[in-house]
């Protein structure tokens, strides 16, 4: 599935000049074996070609916050020795703090 980083929520498709419509879904972000979900997403999509575009602000936010997230996971993991897998964490968009103005 793909999705693109824009400034602002598109009304047509970029690639298709598709109608789109605003949604939510869930990103998944993955760094080595370690992965984060993060579900409820504001995104605008498209009708025809499925493509996803997340906001500007919203996907800086997101990135800098999974960033961080899985950097806290990997700590975690790392101390406590844990060795279950997939090593998978999910959290709701509102969940995350700077990230609960935008949705
Ligand atoms: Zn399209």
């Amino acid at each position: 599935m793909a999705i693109a980083s824009v400034p602002t929520d598109p009304t047509t498709c970029v690639l298709c000049g598709g109608a789109t419509r605003r949604t939510r879904t869930s990103l998944t972000f993955e760094r080595g074996d370690l992965r984060v979900i993060v579900e409820n997403v504001p995104v605008t999509r498209c009708d025809a070609c499925d493509e996803q575009y997340v906001a500007g602000p919203i996907g800086l936010v997101l990135s800098d916050d999974v960033d961080r997230i899985l950097g806290a996971l990997e700590t975690t993991l790392t101390e406590t020795g844990a060795l279950t897998r997939p090593r998978s964490l999910v959290v709701q968009a509102s969940e995350i703090e700077d990230l609960a103005v935008a949705v």
